[in-house]
């Protein structure tokens, strides 16, 4: 017998108290119990947010928040600025040119964090109507500086901040009203710990007035008609309701742990990841490592398609690889969400025993020993 582990960046491990809501009989939508939990969840999304605007839930991943940022705000021919720093910056661009909008790609040498200075530069060009980037870049494991780019778009009139942040809300620290974002999404399979399922949207009062003289079409990702359902406690179209109950109790439980909390819990497992792959001699691929997640380079020789494979079928354990640029270059283990100190020993101790009998040389305990300082050490 061997337990499964999960530690890929999405979905991650769902808590059990949250498994358990969603077990329950599933209630109609249009009840007065079903509009509580919408109100509820209303709330504790606006906390999670850090705003006083509506967080409007979909019915779907992630991407789909993505794409209703921009059929909701932006039209064919607008002019953007995508951030291309991995994959998911490459998703930005692709759903901008399926709807003809005019894309000027800020390509960033994956690893690295874009340089605010640079989009400045273009923004000084005129005539542009968003920046889109990841708040974590999922695939390179990397941060990028919102609050920098939110204070390059806050005081332009007509040009929104359209923040990816799927594997970074609830795991790093992004007060959207605060700093000035226009748009940000997330999802539900990353550190809000749910099933994959729901996406989350919200819009500043640019972004909204932006929406008003929006020509794109759209049918099913409206989101004026959601807000106005919202308003209401309700939703336009049947709900993903076993998910919303679920995220519920997940919101419930974060907002007992404390975004103060939230954060530095994020901060504290990534640093002891991060140190133990230094210890054991790898480096990190990224020059900006997010508190989500920690992409480790494979050392010299040893194919990086082995080390998720071994990890899969020696400690039936799920870690990620990585894409394109970095496939067989690097793997990527996952501490948001559902995570504690011991995930991060065990997940190492699993990396340290995999690399082994791959033939890496080194001491073994090496990288759990850093891990462990940094958790419990004085
Ligand atoms: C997971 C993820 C997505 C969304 O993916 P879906 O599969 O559509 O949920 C988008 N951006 C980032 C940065 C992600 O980590």
């Amino acid at each position: 017998m061997q337990k499964y582990r999960l530690f890929a960046p999405g979905p991650v491990p769902v808590p059990e108290e949250v498994s358990l809501q969603m077990a329950r009989p599933i209630i109609h939508h249009r009840t007065k119990a079903f509009e509580a939990v919408v109100a509820q969840v209303k709330e504790d999304l606006k906390w999670l947010y850090q705003t006083q605007k509506d967080v409007i839930t979909l019915a779907s991943s992630g991407t789909g928040a993505m794409e209703s940022a921009i059929t909701n705000t932006l039209n064919a021919g607008d002019k953007v600025i995508v951030v291309d720093g991995g994959k998911f910056g490459e998703r930005w661009w692709k759903i901008a040119q399926a709807y003809g909008l005019e894309v000027d790609i800020l390509k960033v040498e994956w690893g690295n964090p874009v340089d605010p200075k640079e989009v400045e530069k273009k923004l000084a060009q005129g005539g542009y109507k968003a920046v889109l980037v990841q708040a974590s870049e999922s695939s390179t494991g990397t941060y990028h500086p919102i609050e920098e780019l939110a204070k390059l778009t806050r005081n332009r009139e007509d040009c929104l901040l359209i923040v990816d942040a799927i594997s970074a809300l609830g795991a790093v620290n992004l007060p959207f009203d605060a700093w000035g974002i226009d748009i940000m999404v997330a999802g539900s399979q990353k550190a809000l710990a749910l099933p994959p399922g729901l996406a989350f949207i919200a819009l500043s009062d640019k972004a909204w007035k932006m929406a008003e003289s929006c020509k794109t079409k759209k049918f099913y990702f409206d989101l004026k008609r959601e807000k106005k359902n919202l308003e209401q406690n309700t939703t336009a179209f049947t709900p993903a309701i076993t998910l919303v109950i679920g995220l519920a109790e997940s919101l419930k439980s974060m907002k007992k742990e404390g975004l103060e909390n939230l954060f530095a819990r994020h901060a504290r497992l990534a640093k002891a990841t991060q140190e133990a792959m230094k210890a054991l001699g790898l480096k990190l691929y990224s020059k900006s490592p997010v508190n989500s997640l920690t992409a480790a380079c494979v050392p010299e020789g040893i194919d990086g398609g082995k080390v998720t494979k071994l990890m899969e079928s020696k400690f039936n354990m799920t870690i990620a690889g990585g894409q394109d640029a970095a496939k067989g270059k690097i793997f990527r283990i996952a501490h948001l969400g559902y995570f504690d100190d011991l995930d991060i020993v065990t997940v190492v101790a699993a990396i340290e025993g995999t690399l082994a009998e791959l033939g890496y040389k080194f001491e073994m305990g090496q990288g759990v020993g850093a891990a462990m300082k940094v958790l419990w050490g004085k």
